[in-house]
């Protein structure tokens, strides 16, 4: 059946009722592909405590953001406290999430130093701001292993080559293809499913890039085109495209299909379900979008 790609966004990973449908969802589709590649958002709110964070220590506001950082390795915690995981699983999850959460304090310090004034500030808050998509491919990683899945946790360093318009850079499609063939093929081959980090890239060089807010559907579009998958699929907390926000207007219903001229022009005219960039490459691979 070939290779599916799906991204699960960032309210269908953050609440211990979603996540195992997450994983139901996953070890239902792994039965009927040949492959799976799974691209996760941050949870929920996540990339604005970040932003917030990056702010503040720009501003040298180290009480700030602390703070914010001590909130979210709270819920992230007590999120991974309530998951059916063996006691080890749980633990290296832990210690996973620690060492992240503690990794990037040291850059907010950095950036917070009066001397960063010299620094490419940019490249540093890229660096922050992409921990929550680490993290939350972490979670699932070992919630698919607890369920006797070969999940794997993917940092997309490694595989999404961008320029370095840091927040919002561009695909090198030529790259990102040869990095896939050669980091992430191997693994599909070896039937391990990888759980692949939307929305954070790294240039040519190595430094950590992101690819504007939503950019995980991006992710998804670029691995889809990248590893030939046969089909994108998209999961939200919603039921497809629809003709309105539903939070806006009651009455806003589900469209069955719409041709890729469609959906591109209402992304780039503002509508928030998919990010802008991701349905050119799939129009051009002919890849379906669901
Ligand atoms: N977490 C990122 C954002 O909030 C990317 C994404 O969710 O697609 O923009
Ligand atoms: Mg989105």
């Amino acid at each position: 059946m070939g290779i599916l790609t799906m991204k699960f966004g960032g309210s269908t990973v953050g609440t211990t009722t979603a996540l195992p449908q997450v994983v139901s969802i996953i070890l239902q589709e792994f039965e009927r592909w040949e492959h799976l590649i799974i691209v996760v958002s941050a949870l929920d709110g996540v990339t604005d405590a970040l932003i917030e964070a990056s702010h503040l220590a720009q501003l040298g506001n180290r009480r700030g953001y602390r703070r914010i950082v001590a909130t979210l390795r709270t819920r992230h915690l007590a999120l991974v406290e309530q998951l059916s995981l063996k006691e080890d699983e749980r633990n290296a999850l832990k210690a996973d999430i620690d060492r992240l959460l503690f990794d990037m304090l040291d850059v907010c310090q950095t950036l917070s130093e009066p001397t960063s004034v010299n620094l490419p500030v940019a490249e540093y808050v890229d660096a922050i701001i992409g921990v929550g998509e680490r993290l939350s491919a972490r979670i699932i990683a070992t919630l698919l292993r607890h369920n006797n899945i070969k999940g794997v946790a993917l940092d997309a360093f490694d595989l999404i080559i961008t320029d370095d318009v840091f927040g919002n850079a561009n695909a090198d499609i030529d790259r990102t293809r040869e990095r896939i063939r050669t980091n992430l093929m191997p693994l599909l081959e070896r039937n391990l499913v990888p759980v692949i980090t939307g929305f954070i890239g790294s240039t040519l060089s190595g430094k950590p890039t992101t690819l504007g807010r939503g950019g995980s559907d991006f992710t998804a579009s670029l691995l889809a085109v990248c590893t030939g998958s046969s089909e994108v699929w998209i999961w939200a907390d919603v039921d497809g495209m629809m003709s309105a926000d539903p939070r806006e207007l009651d009455d806003a219903h589900v469209i069955d299909e719409l041709s890729y001229a469609e959906v591109a022009e209402l992304t780039y005219f503002g509508a928030r379900i998919l990010h802008t960039r991701m349905v050119a490459p799939l129009k051009a691979n002919n890849i379906p979008l669901f």
